[in-house]
């Protein structure tokens, strides 16, 4: 391997093999040596109807042809405008506004920067950002900052800003977690940023909808902007178009990203109330929303969206997320009487499972690797988060492969258990 590229999260020291893939399609990925891998993970959450899906690949070829890209301050483009008007008229009616990125980080960025100059405009002094314990909201610096701290981020701790922690609403002990965010919206912060329902890189973790709705009542009560960081949880992968809809939560912005353009570009939008796109509204040119990046809003992964809300409008996708969530809770029923399972749990069309930690601390940063090492023999795209195995296949996957899945994680599990 004499490639000079530089992967993300890879210790590239371990020599580990990147396999060369050529071709997608539905489910499946396949590689330079001949071997057809099944894509566990919706490649890191992100495809949801399937690799290379014909008619997303089709919008894009025929919006190629058209307008590749334009400056988006001050120009507009059909694809953008179409997309917005899409975006609106599925999303809550209280998010009237639409401000385009290009990654689910930046779509973060946005959302905070909105929220800092929301209140900025409005003259009053309110920048601490308040987040759930176990959090991920990206990897640039602001993102970080709202995220969980831990190995992933130590190197760069002194430049992450000071931010309050509410802690998980672990079962039982939801109380304690709507307590302390009643408490810390007393300090009136300018914001609290969640990922609903389910905390994803943090481990797979799910609380209940009852809680999503207090939390969000309790920031409605003290004035504190509710941000719903949907990037993963969006576009059907907890059961419903977003996970807030479980919870009859409307949030004040919403960051949208993976599955945005069924997973094929780079796009992200950030939607916002009325009332912050208000602020930022005036004849003063100091008060508008300082923010861009060379693609916002580019014609062909707009063009891309669009035809991803146009399969959500005529093609049964709630079906096949239906479908999927039930053979999903089958599959993990099964998996969980294992032994050395432990925490079994799913929601919409994703499931997690943690296996017990009886060994040494250190024990499983070597668990990992070696199940990665079962699952690739296995040709299976699985990726555990530390001793955390979760499935979150594109929705088009068949019972077949998802069989095959589940049989390669129960396999893996022998072996590294041995
Ligand atoms: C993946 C993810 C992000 C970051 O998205 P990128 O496109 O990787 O920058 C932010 N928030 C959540 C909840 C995510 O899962």
């Amino acid at each position: 391997m004499n490639s000079p590229i530089w992967h993300p999260f890879t210790q590239h020291g371990l020599g580990e093999p990147i396999p060369l893939v050529t071709h997608g399609a539905g489910a499946a990925l396949f590689t330079q040596d001949g071997r057809r891998i099944i894509d566990g993970i919706s490649s890191w959450w992100v495809t949801t109807h399937g690799h290379s899906h014909p008619r997303i690949m089709a919008a894009i070829a025929d919006q190629a042809q058209r307008l590749d890209q334009i400056i988006f301050a001050g120009w507009t483009h059909e694809p953008a405008e179409t997309l917005a008007a899409g975006l609106r008229a599925i999303m809550p009616a209280a998010l009237t506004r639409v401000f385009f990125s290009d990654s689910g980080s930046t779509s973060v960025e946005v959302a905070l920067k909105m929220a800092l100059g929301f209140w900025r405009n409005r003259g009053e002094a309110r920048d601490r950002i308040l987040v759930l314990e176990h959090s991920y909201h990206g990897d640039t610096i602001g993102a970080m900052s709202v995220g969980a701290r831990g190995v992933f981020n130590q190197a760069y701790a002194p430049l992450l800003f000071d931010v309050g922690t509410i802690p998980f609403p672990a079962t039982g002990a939801e109380q304690a977690t709507l307590d302390a965010l009643e408490a810390a919206c007393r300090a009136k912060p300018a914001a609290f940023i969640v990922e609903p329902l389910i905390l994803g890189a943090g481990g797979m973790l799910i609380y209940p909808p009852w809680v999503l709705a207090e939390m969000r009542a309790i920031c409605a009560r003290h004035d504190v902007l509710f941000i719903a960081d949907e990037v993963m949880t969006a576009w059907g992968r907890t059961g419903t178009l977003l996970a807030c809809e479980q919870a009859g939560v409307v949030p004040d912005i919403l960051c949208l990203s993976k599955g945005l353009t069924g997973g094929a570009v780079p796009l992200a939008v950030t939607m916002a109330s009325e009332a912050i796109y208000a602020a930022h509204l005036s004849s003063d040119r100091s008060r508008m929303f300082f923010h861009s990046s060379s693609y916002t809003a580019n014609p062909i992964a707009c063009a891309a969206a669009n035809a991803n809300l146009a399969i959500w409008r005529e093609e049964p996708v709630a079906e096949r997320i239906a479908t999927l969530a039930t053979r999903q809770r089958h599959h993990l029923a099964g998996l969980a009487t294992l032994p050395g399972i432990c925490d079994a749990r799913s929601i919409g069309t994703i499931t997690a499972i943690d296996i017990e930690d009886r060994a040494e601390p250190g024990y499983l940063s070597h668990l990992a690797p070696r199940l990665l090492e079962q699952f690739r023999t296995h040709n299976l795209l699985l990726r555990p988060l530390g001793n955390t195995i979760y499935v979150m296949p594109p929705y088009c996957i068949d019972e077949h492969d998802l069989a095959a899945l589940y049989q390669g994680i129960a396999e893996a599990l022998a072996v590294v258990s041995r």
